[in-house]
């Protein structure tokens, strides 16, 4: 199937690229990387009048580390970030970006791109609410920035308004003494996830704080403290086992998964998924944590 008709504008300004939006009354669509829009586009699963390609706007092409956070703008490819050395300050994308499709797809898509589609299974959006990451919103009122776990409301709907670009994200780089997990199960490599995680850890004064983020699991990425349960397996030896791990998480993966289950897998599926890798990943960012193993930013 083809596209239906649609005008094409290539801004090299962002505000003229606020301004076209605008100008379209909702009718518009940015395009980033088109790895996920095209595809809709031909399906006629989408109709915009008009197509605004944001990839000569050239602020949004910087990669940089400002103090504590990696900044990523909303052309910025997802295979460059995957690249660069400056993202090996955030350990956590560097571990969840090779889930990301696959590489001739990274080498198009943006990381925004990916955040501002909102597919609930999704790799990236997971590690932006695991870290609370900020986006920034532009519109014709200006800027406004928005916390990544306000972002997402639901499968492909998020908190940009119709007249808004998804600009830059801000991710936090990594303190000595952190450690991180990622993984998840998709039928192939390449596939989206039918359950993943994406977690935190740190050890303020040896007693660990622990952050889970659950992806294809529910309509978004879900986000929860899991300090107690982690501190909960922690052995006298100072060990956190996956093992150990089962019996406190138990209750949050049940909690966490909200779906009846579909063609793919059933919901005891993705949720006995979801607790084997929650185990795993603390259990492994705990001893990263403990052992300081992660790369942290020179
Ligand atoms: C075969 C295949 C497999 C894939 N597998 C995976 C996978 O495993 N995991 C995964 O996460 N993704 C996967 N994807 C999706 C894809 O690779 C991208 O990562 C991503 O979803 C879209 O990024 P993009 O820059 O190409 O966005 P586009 O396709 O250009 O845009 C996607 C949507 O976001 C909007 N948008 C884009 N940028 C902005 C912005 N800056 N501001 C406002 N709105 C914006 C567009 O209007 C559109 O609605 C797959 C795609 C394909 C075709």
């Amino acid at each position: 199937m083809k596209a239906a008709p649609f005008a094409y504008v290539r801004p090299s300004r962002l505000s003229d690229a606020i301004a076209e939006l605008a100008e379209t009354r909702g009718g518009g669509k940015v395009i980033a990387g088109g790895q996920s829009l095209a595809p809709v586009l031909a399906m006629r699963l989408a109709r915009p009048d008009t197509l605004i390609d944001i990839n000569s706007i050239e602020e949004l092409g910087v990669l940089t580390r400002s103090g504590s956070a990696l900044h990523i703008g909303a052309v910025v490819r997802q295979r460059r970030v995957e690249r660069d050395p400056l993202s090996g300050s955030v350990p956590l994308l560097r571990l969840a970006l090779p889930w990301v499709g696959h590489r001739e797809l990274r080498s198009r898509g943006t990381v925004c791109g990916s955040l501002a589609h909102a597919d609930p299974a999704a790799e990236l959006p997971a590690v932006a609410c695991c870290l609370d990451a900020e986006l920034t919103l532009t519109g014709p009122n200006g800027h406004r920035r928005v916390s990544a776990r306000e972002f997402f409301h639901g499968a492909m709907t998020t908190e940009l308004t119709p007249d808004e670009i998804l600009t830059s994200v801000r991710l936090p780089v990594a303190a000595a003494g952190e450690g991180f997990g990622f993984a998840e199960i998709a039928r192939r490599h390449g596939d989206f996830a039918l359950a993943g995680v994406a977690v935190r850890v740190r050890l303020p004064a040896g007693r660990p704080e622990a952050t889970l983020t659950a992806f294809g699991v529910s309509d978004r990425p879900v986000t929860r403290d899991v300090s107690e349960q982690l501190a909960a397996a922690v052995t006298d030896s100072g060990e956190a086992p996956a093992d150990r791990l089962k019996g406190p998480l138990s209750a949050v993966a049940d909690e966490l998964v909200d779906t009846d289950g579909d063609i793919h897998a059933s919901r005891d599926y993705r949720r006995r998924l979801l607790l084997a890798l929650a185990g795993r990943e603390l259990s492994k960012a705990y001893e990263r944590a403990r052992d300081g193993a992660e790369e942290v930013a020179t």
